[in-house]
């Protein structure tokens, strides 16, 4: 089920787009970023930052 997320500290999801909304994080007020994982991981995350350099866990799909 696709989602959105904050990529700072805060670690914030949303079911709906928008922005990050804790005033502690360093990504306060930007955009949360999509993404569809299914378990809670967020490879956007990853994804978003550069290549992972070793996924040990390859889910196939
Ligand atoms: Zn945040
Ligand atoms: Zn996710």
């Amino acid at each position: 089920m696709k989602h959105y997320i904050c990529t700072g500290e805060c670690g914030g999801v949303s079911d709906t787009p928008g922005t990050c909304q804790a005033e502690s994080c360093s990504l306060h007020g930007q955009p949360l970023v999509e993404c569809d994982c299914e378990d809670g991981e967020h490879d956007t995350i990853n994804n978003a930052e550069g290549p992972s350099p070793v996924n040990p866990q390859t889910n196939n799909q």
